[in-house]
């Protein structure tokens, strides 16, 4: 049989819904005859809202907090208890229940400190002039710089339906690299995303080829 002292111990990890089943029905037994312990539980409870409001469904997002941190944590409230004399005990039970809830807070704040983190700001575009060589075609194009390479996100309307086009990026150095392919939307506006592997700083040039090798667009970078 468990001791009260060490029953007491798991309350905070009770409290967080963890524990074996064994662990978690020995203290259930513990509480039904201990009224130290459910006032100790009774006092976690806004501790346990706070953990309800987490978004579980991201949960398997989270890092994993440090192994044993509630329990070292927990187990330092309880041994100073235990070197408390007695007639302080009492007045000792709120900061120790106050160290529980801090210690599931200092948990539970691995996972909200991760919800809340920062979000990189996304890349800026960059906007860039567009001639056409072809009277139908309209288009405006965005530039966006990736450690990997670059991304021309074109607007365009007016590419003959059906028909395929491909992308080239021009380095500073003369080198024609391929940003990809795509088909013509005709009227209606398409908004496609080219990318190429050639860096921004080394970007000279963009053109869109017909499928006969025909230029349509280009723009100085
Ligand atoms: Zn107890």
């Amino acid at each position: 049989m468990s001791t009260h002292r060490e029953l007491r111990e798991q309350l905070g990890v009770y409290a967080l819904g963890h524990g074996t089943p064994a662990e978690r029905t020995a203290l259930r037994a513990h509480l039904d005859g201990c009224a130290t312990c459910r006032a100790d539980l009774a006092d976690l409870a806004p501790l346990r809202d706070r953990l309800a409001a987490v978004d579980l469904d991201r949960v398997d997002d989270l890092p994993p907090a440090p192994a044993g941190l509630g329990d070292r944590v927990l187990a330092g409230i309880v041994a100073e208890q235990a070197a408390t004399p007695l007639p302080l005990r009492r007045r000792h039970r709120a900061t120790a229940v106050a160290g529980i809830a801090a210690a599931g807070i200092a948990v539970a704040g691995f996972g909200v400190g991760w919800l809340v983190r920062p979000v990189p700001e996304p890349r800026p575009l960059e906007p860039v002039a567009v001639q056409v060589a072809v009277p139908e075609v309209e288009a405006t194009a965005d530039v966006v710089p990736h450690t990997w390479g670059m991304e021309v996100q074109l607007h365009a309307a007016g590419f003959t339906a059906g028909e395929v086009y491909r992308a080239q990026v021009t380095e500073d150095d003369g080198r024609v690299v391929s940003a990809g392919e795509f088909i013509g939307t005709g009227s209606a506006e398409m908004v496609c995303n080219l990318n190429s592997s050639v860096l921004r700083a080394d970007a000279a040039s963009f053109v869109v080829l017909d499928s006969s090798g025909a230029v349509v667009l280009t723009s100085s970078l």
